[in-house]
């Protein structure tokens, strides 16, 4: 069966986001990129299923700027087999990103389909859910485990009160949680040979999608600094300033 992982390039988990002074944005200038880490979990996910001979085909997804190639790079050195960019230089929000998924859905006809279950950037959580509900397949989201068993995939969901496990019907959605699996590296030789897969670009136009926004930023703003704390001298000191002073108890 083909497995479809969809990847997000995103400011690398390392590096401390600033937000430009005008308020428009975050400041990605020189910035380091990356591919998601949950995003990464998904191509991983994907890939050991490939080794495990249950998927015959593992085709990475990305909606993005040209720079995004970079990411889909990473993927196909990971162990993914081609890519496809669909390129925009917009900043999409989760819904036309669906939307656009769902066409390649359409056309690539994978049995499954694996995301990470937020990207770091905008912590949405909820693509994966609209492309559910926009293909009308089954999903499994916060997967610890995924388990494919003939026509049907057995997810382990991490969920408030522990775990729950799902049985869904191929095709199916899944989005990753952290504890799915831990990425593989790179190996140098696996990096070059990715060089040469296929990457495929497509226009957002070509898939019959309209990326228009329903929803414009007004502001961004970096969180506001803490103040420093202080240091009380016994239990007594304290019980009395959260009573008299932060009237907390
Ligand atoms: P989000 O709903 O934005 O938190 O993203 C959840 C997951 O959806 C990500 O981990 C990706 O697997 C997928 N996703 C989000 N944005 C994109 C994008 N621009 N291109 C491809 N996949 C995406």
């Amino acid at each position: 069966m083909k497995v479809m992982a969809a990847v997000k390039r995103v400011v690398d988990y390392n590096v401390k986001v600033r937000v430009k002074a005008d308020g428009t944005g975050v400041d990605l200038a020189n910035v380091k990129m990356a591919l998601n880490p949950f995003c990464e979990i998904a191509v991983e996910e994907a890939v050991r299923l490939k080794e495990q001979g249950i998927a015959t085909e593992v085709v990475v997804v990305t909606v993005g700027p040209a720079s995004a190639q970079e990411q889909l790079r990473t993927a196909l050195a990971l162990g993914a087999d081609r890519a496809v960019l669909v390129e925009s230089a917009d900043e999409l929000g989760s819904l036309a990103v669906a939307k656009l998924l769902k066409a390649v859905v359409d056309k690539e006809q994978p049995q499954l389909v694996i995301l990470g279950k937020q990207a770091i950037d905008s912590d949405n959580n909820q693509t994966g859910q609209m492309l559910a509900a926009l293909t009308g397949f089954a999903q499994g989201t916060f997967a610890s485990r995924v388990e494919v068993a003939g026509d049907k995939v057995n997810v382990t969901r991490e969920i408030d009160g522990g775990l729950q496990t799902v049985a869904l019907n191929l095709p199916a959605i899944v989005t990753t949680d952290l504890r799915l699996n831990e990425p593989r590296y790179a190996s140098l030789p696996n990096i070059m040979k990715a060089k040469k897969k296929p990457l495929e670009t497509v226009a957002p136009d070509a898939l019959g999608v309209s990326t228009a926004s329903t929803s414009m930023t007004l502001k961004v703003e970096a969180p506001a600094a803490r103040s420093a704390g202080i240091k009380v001298k016994s239990v007594a000191e304290l019980v009395e300033k959260l009573k008299n002073e932060a009237k907390v108890i």
